[in-house]
């Protein structure tokens, strides 16, 4: 059973929002880090009873984030500690960034603590009106920020950027396109990605996308699913399209190589781990299994391109 947002809960006044209930559950948040049990494997950490309402008296900024199963979800935001050290949060916790747990750990419960982050660093960068540069006001649960001031009253709303991610396969042979970013830790490749800018339509994010990363024009885009990044507002549209060309060249400084690899090699790569895949929970890695798990078809000629 997933998160019910229930919109209709997000109230003004923090009293009528089951607050100081010792069964409400609480996500806490520390400069943008989420808890997480001191082990091995990435385990959150959410809170209730006395602990829960220790955040409570302490949070900044407190956003009601759902109703599953009866408990109520809030995020706490305490980014202003020096230390939570100090703190009666559990023994044997730690905050860590979820950006690089986000894909090794349960999309449920990634999802739940990647809420819980965006909202309050949409609330802690957003305490001024980008407009008239007065103070702000939290509203509707931490879902709004309203302008204080009266000649301006602007509503502010969290943003979530629109970025294209896709696995492109190539025009007459079983191979897809993968990618090196400079960013990566060892010798990653990944699908393709890039934001999608103002006026633009998915489609040609991803036709231009590709262009600039490896200098394949791509056709026959399709949409395919999606995962929200919110490090610190994306979300991750997942598309499949086919290459028209073949020859690869680098021009963007991210991308360090692109290759065309064929389909027992990235079959490989999730078992030897000499060239390391996307991560397991990753849209990257989904998309690429996906085209894994097809059926191999007879590979399309490209007739328009063929001389
Ligand atoms: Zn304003």
């Amino acid at each position: 059973m997933i998160l019910n947002r229930a919109s209709n809960l997000r109230f003004d006044d923090p009293s009528e929002r089951g607050l100081n209930n010792l069964s409400s559950m609480f996500i806490p948040i520390w400069r943008d880090k989420n808890l997480f049990l001191n082990g091995n494997i990435p385990q959150a950490v959410m809170l209730k009873g006395e602990e829960g309402q220790w955040l409570v008296e302490n949070a900044t900024q407190i956003v009601f984030l759902g109703v599953k199963e009866g408990t109520m979800f809030f995020c706490a935001d305490i980014s202003h500690l020096e230390k939570v050290d100090a703190t009666p949060l559990p023994a044997k916790t730690v905050f860590e960034d979820l950006r690089s747990i986000a894909t090794s750990i349960e999309p449920e419960e990634a999802g739940y603590l990647a809420y819980a982050r965006a909202l309050a660093y949409w609330n802690r960068t957003h305490l001024y009106c980008g407009r008239c540069g007065s103070p702000t006001e939290s509203k509707k649960s931490g879902h709004e920020r309203h302008c204080t001031s009266k000649s301006c009253e602007c509503i502010h709303f969290p943003r979530t950027d629109p970025a294209v991610i896709m696995l492109v396969t190539h025009p007459s042979e079983d191979k897809c396109l993968l990618g090196h970013n400079k960013r990566f830790k060892g010798l990653r490749f990944s699908t393709i990605a890039g934001f999608v800018e103002p006026g633009e339509s998915l489609e040609h994010a991803v036709v231009r996308e590709v262009k600039e990363e490896t200098g394949i024009d791509v056709s026959d885009i399709t949409y395919k699913a999606s995962q929200p990044w919110p490090f610190p507002a994306s979300i991750m549209l997942g598309f499949r399209a086919r290459g028209t060309t073949t020859k690869i060249t680098c021009i963007d400084e991210e991308l360090i190589e692109a290759r065309w690899f064929p389909r027992e090699e990235v079959r490989e790569m999730a078992e030897n781990q000499d060239i390391l895949p996307p991560s397991r929970y990753s849209i990257s890695r989904w998309l690429i299994d996906s085209w894994l798990n097809e059926k191999i078809n007879t590979p399309v000629v490209n007739v328009k391109f063929r001389r």
